[in-house]
């Protein structure tokens, strides 16, 4: 069956509260759920703020192949006559082929809200629905608090959307605004309603009660045939029903249409492009569509994997373009080591080594370290292994000190042993970090001149008890790049400095042991590696 899909990111998505996109934001991401195969993209409610106003003006200029870009408002007020109602009027100007008008179905809402008669009510829905359709919109008509209304009073509900249908509305969709209704009465629900009505059924549901795809779901099983939500499920309060979850059930569960299978591979990109643009870290558990969708942690599950992946993974994670992850961990047993080594090419590792190379990662798991986020970190600890004595350099020791105020506040001396030779370096920088990464590399360079390509490019500390206050003991990890690839090291201590020494050391040991490492097959590897991250 085909079943249309409404995203209301642009719209509802914005009324969650870490939810705001600019104009060209909203511009951006409809392109893209264009791109994504979207039917219906509502962009905001041009009578309610300039921002919605501004998108609907600069939204001529989108060439939009397949969607139908919606804008959204109210049934008209009760005390304006529809065609000089000012919102309404505004939906019109929006000069979308597409309006969604939403009207009261719930008595106690019309009665103490508006505080109109049951007649009233309905005659807002009709002519509000009629004045658009004569203006050659298609309307989708959303029956605000329908099962809320529904439980309270079905008749009055049912007429309102009698009164839509009559003034031509195309959609009849049914909200359950407030997200409160479990799943079996809903669909209880929306069968009675696809009884009573020919035509398109929607459904746009809320997740207060943490079921709001499965409501969806449930709804389309009962014979909806238009489903509204947004991508990543932002929304007001709880958010909307996660349009992504929804979609990708409907195609690989039930067997529906929506954007079909070949646009279905674009969901998880598309779904991290409007993270991004609302800068708002993707929820790695997002279903589907998340990183962690697709990882493997348990030891034995990594084994189940690696012989066949549906033992643990209820559908293919390249069908919705997402992608599989082995992680490394304290719960780590052996094959999760040898995945990643193979997706690393050093299979060479024997048995034993591995083995040691198992007991070594939960031990700095178990310290604190997040070798799942340490990618540089495992790297080395891989390609030490491969090496057992190789040692470029011992750190004698080293000092730093701070002083307030003045610019290049901090300087540093450190002292490293290379084979017999003791080497030292001074040297300031913008913080402490800074200025033992000058020294390390001054003494370094005069051996190695190649090294100092690599540079910082992120670095985050967490607390890892923090009931012990300012004396916790930090986890730092410091995300590094050549230009060509980005990977991190981690350094965990009661000192937040000397944990960022541990990240700086286990970088350079790195970058000196790729910078040496004259194994064409293995740097081939580590790049495919790094770059695939
Ligand atoms: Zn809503």
């Amino acid at each position: 069956m085909r079943i249309q899909t409404f995203d209301t990111t642009l719209r509802d998505g914005t009324q969650g509260e870490a939810v705001s996109y600019s104009v060209d934001d909203k511009l951006l991401i409809a392109q893209k759920l264009d791109e994504l195969g979207i039917d219906y993209i509502e962009g905001g409610w041009p009578g309610s703020n300039p921002k919605d106003k501004e998108f609907f003006e600069r939204a001529r200029q989108l060439r939009l192949h397949h969607a139908r870009l919606t804008a959204f408002g109210s049934t008209r007020f009760a005390k304006n006559p529809v065609e000089e109602d000012r919102n309404v009027r505004a939906l019109v100007e929006a000069g979308t082929p597409v309006c969604a008008i939403f009207g009261k179905s719930w008595d106690f809402h019309a009665y103490r809200a508006l505080g109109v008669t049951e007649e009233e009510n309905e005659a807002l829905i009709y002519e509000t629905v009629k004045y658009l359709v004569d203006h050659g919109k298609e309307v989708v008509y959303d029956a605000e608090h329908f099962f809320d209304g529904y439980i309270n009073n079905p008749e009055f509900a049912l007429r309102t959307l009698e009164a839509a249908k009559r003034a031509g509305a195309y959609v009849l969709c049914l909200c359950d605004t407030n997200g409160g209704t479990l799943t079996n009465r809903l669909a209880e629900i929306v069968a009675q309603v696809r009884q009573r009505f020919d035509g398109i059924i929607g459904i746009h549901t809320h997740n207060d009660s943490d079921v709001a795809v499965a409501n969806t779901i449930a709804a389309v099983e009962e014979g909806a045939t238009h489903v509204q939500g947004c991508m990543n499920g932002y929304g007001e309060r709880c958010g909307n029903a996660t349009l992504a979850s929804v979609i990708a059930n409907l195609e690989l569960k039930l067997g529906h249409t929506t954007i079909g299978p070949e646009k279905l591979t674009q969901l998880s990109a598309a779904c991290r492009y409007i993270a991004e643009l609302a800068n708002l870290t993707m929820r790695r558990d997002q279903p589907f569509v998340g990183q962690s969708a697709f990882a493997h942690k348990g030891g034995i599950h990594v084994s189940a994997v690696m012989k066949d992946s549906a033992t643990y993974e209820h559908v293919k994670p390249e069908s919705v373009g997402n992608r599989q992850r082995v992680l490394v961990s304290d719960l780590s047993g052996k094959s999760n080591v040898s995945y990643k080594l193979r997706q690393q090419g050093f299979e060479r590792l024997s048995e034993e080594a591995r083995r040691e190379l198992v007991e070594r990662i939960k031990e700095l798991e178990y310290l604190g370290s997040d070798l799942e986020a340490a990618d540089g970190t495992f790297e080395l600890m891989v390609r030490e292994a491969l090496r057992p004595g190789l040692n470029f350099f011992e750190v004698e020791g080293y000092e730093v000190t701070t002083r307030s105020g003045a610019p290049h506040r901090s300087s540093a001396t450190v002292k490293v042993r290379v084979h017999d030779e003791v080497h030292s370096a001074t040297a300031h920088g913008h913080g402490p970090v800074h200025a033992l990464d000058v020294c390390l590399r001054k003494c370094l360079s005069a051996l190695y001149p190649q090294i100092g390509d690599v540079r910082l490019t992120d670095y985050k500390v967490r607390v890892l008890d923090s009931k012990k206050g300012t004396a916790a003991k930090v986890r730092v990890l410091v995300e590094w790049t050549d230009h060509r690839k980005s990977w991190s090291t981690v350094g965990v201590s009661d000192d937040v400095i000397e944990a960022s020494w541990m990240a700086l050391l286990d970088a350079l040991r790195l970058e000196l042991m790729r910078l040496t490492e004259k194994d064409e097959s293995v740097d081939k590897a580590v790049e495919d590696y790094c770059w695939g991250v």
